[in-house]
């Protein structure tokens, strides 16, 4: 079976089901990069993202749902000493409130609902497109930087990288290694 290379969902059957049957759509696919491989300065990715996902009726209200899933895939983040490409495998998973509101716009919308206090997707259309919503959730669980290897040499100050080139080093290279006091600012990760 080739893998769908989008992430349209169809819920029309929870729509049309009663109580009982149909209760849980499941899909999963890739979802290629396409235009929108640049998901943030100087990070990309470098193959479709892996999504699962299912939605399923909460039971209550007929017009609201649940949706969980994941999204993996591999981003690409320069190193923050050298400047080289490193992938860094990322797996993101979410869980949101969804909610039928008849409309003609096919786009999933990020609510936020007093009532429950959390946000809810929005959605006008039985035809639902999860890509921007996969890819948002894949791009927040992004590190900010990556290194290529612990104890990577970085760059000399005439741009040479010193992985590579060790003798190119200088005793003002050495100076540039001693840490700084943003030193820790670079392994901060943003956590959800
Ligand atoms: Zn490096």
């Amino acid at each position: 079976m080739v893998a769908r290379r989008d992430a349209l969902v169809n819920l029309a059957s929870l729509l049309r089901s009663t109580r009982g049957s149909d209760d849980e759509v499941f899909e999963e696919g890739l979802l290629e990069p396409g235009e929108e491989s640049q998901i943030a300065d100087d990070v990309h990715l470098a193959e479709p993202l892996e999504w699962s996902l299912t939605a399923r009726r909460t039971g209550g209200d007929d017009e609201d749902f649940l949706v969980d899933g994941s999204v993996r895939g591999t981003a690409v983040l320069p190193c923050r000493r050298c400047l080289v490409d490193v992938p860094v495998d990322v797996e993101a998973e979410f869980f949101y409130l969804m909610r039928h509101r008849q409309s003609d716009d096919p786009a999933i919308v990020l609510a936020e609902d007093d009532d429950v206090a959390e946000d809810v997707l929005e959605f006008g259309q039985p035809v639902v497109d999860f890509a921007p919503l996969l890819r948002q959730v894949f791009a927040i669980d992004v590190p900010l930087t990556a290194l290529c290897r612990e104890d990577c040499k970085g760059l000399s100050l005439d741009g040479v990288n010193l992985n590579e080139h060790p003798e190119a080093a200088t005793p003002a290279d050495e100076g540039t290694r001693t840490p700084s006091p943003f030193a820790a600012l670079g392994d901060l990760k943003v956590e959800d």
